[in-house]
């Protein structure tokens, strides 16, 4: 599979057209961005720890039954996977606050919510990704009704799933993003990544911030943080 015109290069990751229209490659690059992209800067070997990562947990969540766009790895930085149009949306998902709810509500850092709370956010640099809920989603085109229905039965069912697989491995999952896209025949699937830049993971024992709150926040060891995080996934 070879790489064709380059489609769109985000913060993280470019994504290439191949020979096939029903097929995409991504390419995960280690360049880290935060605060809306005020902060930038480069995490070593963050897009081949990236790239590992949401193979390993795309596969296993198949297995559990959620389509996602993952096909197979094509390099250490690369994957192959199905061509989606994706939803302008940010699907987020709080288990414990920490983050931009803590501003915004007062809440304290590390509070267990009594609730998982399911967020969306308008994908728009331009207004800052800001939050939306099912009313602006429908009235904007963002996606129907129908497809909100999909995406919030997913989004809990991957919380279940991905909750209990990292708390096997002493990792409190507080929060997570994910994005889903639309395959040409009409199937929505999970899509984008699952790693340390899109998910909050504390060690549950020390409640050592494993992902990219060490970046954002200055607090040093941000690399040995994504690799111990794929040593967990891995064992
Ligand atoms: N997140 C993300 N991309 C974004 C914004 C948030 O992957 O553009 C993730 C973030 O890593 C965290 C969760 O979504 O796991 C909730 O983020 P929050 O709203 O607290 O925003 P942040 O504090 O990251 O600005």
């Amino acid at each position: 599979m070879e790489k064709l015109e380059q489609l769109y290069e985000g913060k993280a990751k470019k994504v290439y057209k191949t020979d096939d229209p029903n097929e995409f490659i991504i390419e995960y690059k280690d360049d880290a961005t935060a605060f809306n992209g005020e902060k930038k800067g480069s995490i070593g070997g963050k897009g081949v720890i990236n790239n590992k990562m949401t193979e390993l947990i795309f596969t296993m969540l198949e297995k559990q039954g959620i389509p996602t766009h993952f096909i197979k790895l094509l390099s250490e930085s690369e994957q192959l996977v199905k061509a989606v149009t994706i939803f302008p949306l940010e699907v987020i998902i709080r288990n414990t606050a920490a983050g931009s709810i803590c501003k915004r509500l007062g809440l304290e850092e590390g509070l267990k919510l009594e609730a998982p709370i399911f967020e969306f956010c308008y994908k728009n640099d331009d207004f800052g990704d800001p939050m939306i809920n099912d009313y602006h989603v429908i009235a904007m085109k963002l996606a129907t009704k129908e497809d909100i229905e999909v995406i919030r039965d997913m989004t809990f069912k991957i919380n279940d799933i991905l909750k209990a697989y990292f708390l096997e491995k002493g990792i409190n999952l507080v929060d997570f993003k994910i994005e889903f896209g639309k395959t040409a025949d009409g199937q929505i699937v999970l899509a984008d990544e699952i790693s340390p830049d899109t998910c909050r993971f504390w060690d549950v024992k020390t409640n050592e911030k494993l992902d990219k709150d060490r970046f954002r926040r200055n607090l040093g060891n941000v690399e040995e943080a994504y690799v111990e995080m794929l040593k967990r996934v891995k064992a």
